[in-house]
């Protein structure tokens, strides 16, 4: 099968497109707030004029593994526990001022006994295509504060309507896709419904547990919050579960402890879920360290589920990304995997070098000043803006201590087919090479004690796209866009 070209609108059409994309965009909250903002000012979010073809045998395949991901951290944080937290030890060393401070939080929380032994997981697990294989390869499992679920449905959604409406035909109005080229992604409710499953087995099982609460625990000002009221409004529309919002700084002002449980201080609504959409950077506990961190103890020791808790926040780390990769580690954590999942995992990996003292290490050593344009370098850091690329890595290493190269990865770059699709940001349209990164959202509630499993499921996808000339893909930061998927 061929995907359908890109359609070939005239002027006029592309600009009936644009108004009618725009207000459908601000109608139904796929926006985003510009820099320095009002809060009662918003933008339509940076999205792609048109659907990005994506291999349906690559989607399937991302989505048929994705419960496979879910339960391998799952294994990791409960089964191998304290292999992990051997291994995060030593991260903590290489970065005491943020791994090493989580570090110490949840060591600290588990001193007097585990009061909450269930943990949940909203992961995504992100892809590019790789062009020489057409296989799917995984840039990185993230396994906090995972975003555009809510505008991921959003676009679908556009998307569907432009094409049933006859935008993106040049002659007749007629579709342009099938409807089941363009499937919307249900992100928003699955994800909700992931926050949904952690407050009803907070109630041990109770079915209408409604008087507990969510606490989302965002940044202060943040542009991305349509992406997370999405979520917060089909949790109350959909389950009847309601959310209150609270930045890492205000924890200690806004929320009371009481026998380990916790409390919204001027409602006492109780915690069921916190739900982290921050604390994932050390940026995001610079406003007042002394306040941020000793917030994010006092919600880490306490009864209410974590989403996540700091052992599987940690576990998406790349140093653990690359431990995973191995065959062997992967049959240990999940010794009943058949020979096809296995395979299907492995298939997802490109080659991830440690930079220690092994043999692989130095291997990988010589790589990176050999040949550093097939990699890209990755420290312990989410949240974009990191990673040192291709021809910039060997002066880096070279101003590095050698004792600090521990903590830094080398990955193989992936090398996705580039498309002409475009892109619209703000007024401005953009048509340049671009190429994407196919995300795919899990959800799993599970006991870190035990490993136990409560529910693992699917969530739905997201289709990120940048420039080809931009290493970096961060929508809010300002480099990419929310795209959508064609499938053929
Ligand atoms: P972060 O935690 O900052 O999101 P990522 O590992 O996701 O770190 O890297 C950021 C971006 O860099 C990705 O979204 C992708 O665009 C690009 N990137 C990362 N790894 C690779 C790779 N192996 N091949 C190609 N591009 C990559
Ligand atoms: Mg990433």
């Amino acid at each position: 099968m061929l995907a359908n070209p890109f359609p070939d609108l005239s002027n006029e059409q592309e600009d009936a497109l644009k108004i009618n994309l725009q207000q459908w965009a601000l109608t139904n909250g796929l926006v985003m707030y510009p820099p320095n903002f009002e809060p009662c000012q918003v933008n339509v979010a940076p999205i792609t004029l048109f659907p990005t073809p994506i291999p349906r045998s690559c989607f399937d395949s991302a989505n048929k593994v994705q419960k496979l991901f879910n339960e391998l951290y799952v294994s990791l944080v409960s089964k191998e526990k304290s292999w992990l937290v051997g291994i995060l030890a030593e991260l903590a060393q290489f970065d005491p001022e943020f791994t090493g401070k989580l570090f110490e939080i949840y060591q600290k929380s588990i001193a007097d006994g585990v009061l909450q032994p269930l943990s949940l997981g909203i992961f995504r697990s992100d892809y590019m295509i790789d062009s020489k294989s057409n296989e799917i390869k995984q840039i990185e499992f993230n396994t906090v504060s995972v975003s555009f679920g809510g505008l991921s449905t959003k676009i679908g959604q556009l998307h569907n309507f432009l094409n049933a409406n006859g935008f993106f035909d040049n002659k007749y109005n007629f579709k342009y896709y099938k409807d089941e080229e363009i499937p919307v992604s249900k992100s928003v409710d699955q994800i909700a419904e992931g926050l949904a499953d952690g407050n009803y087995h907070y109630n041990e099982d109770k079915k209408y547990a409604q008087n507990t609460i969510v606490l989302v625990v965002v940044q202060p000002n943040e542009r991305n919050c349509f992406d997370q009221r999405l979520i917060e409004y089909s949790l109350f529309e959909n389950h009847g579960v309601r959310s209150f919002r609270v930045t890492l700084e205000n924890i200690v002002d806004k929320i009371t402890e009481n026998d380990g449980k916790i409390y919204v201080k001027e409602t006492m609504d109780e915690i069921s879920v916190v739900y982290y959409r921050s604390g994932y950077g050390p940026d995001d506990y610079e406003v007042n360290p002394a306040k941020t961190w000793h917030g994010r103890f006092l919600l880490e020791k306490s009864k209410a589920i974590k989403c996540p808790s700091i052992l599987t926040q940690l576990s998406g780390s790349k140093k653990i990304q690359q431990l995973l990769t191995n065959e062997q580690i992967i049959s240990k954590l999940l010794p009943k995997l058949n020979k096809t999942d296995l395979q299907l995992l492995l298939s997802t990996f490109v080659k991830i070098w440690p930079l220690d003292d092994s043999e692989e290490g130095k291997l990988a050593a010589k790589l990176a000043f050999e040949e550093p344009q097939n990699y890209v370098l990755k420290p312990q850091r989410e949240g974009g803006g990191n990673n040192i690329y291709k021809l910039d890595i060997p002066d880096f290493l070279k101003n590095l201590k050698k004792e600090e190269w521990g903590a830094y990865v080398l990955m193989e770059l992936i090398t996705p087919q580039t498309y002409k699709n475009k892109i619209i940001r703000n007024e401005e349209i953009f048509n340049e090479d671009i190429i994407s990164e196919l995300g795919i959202f899990g959800t799993t509630l599970f006991s870190e004690e035990t490993g136990d499993i409560k529910t693992n499921k699917n969530a739905g996808w997201l289709l990120r796209s940048k420039f080809e000339t931009s290493n970096e893909g961060g929508v809010a930061a300002g480099f990419g866009c929310v795209d959508n998927i064609h499938l053929y």
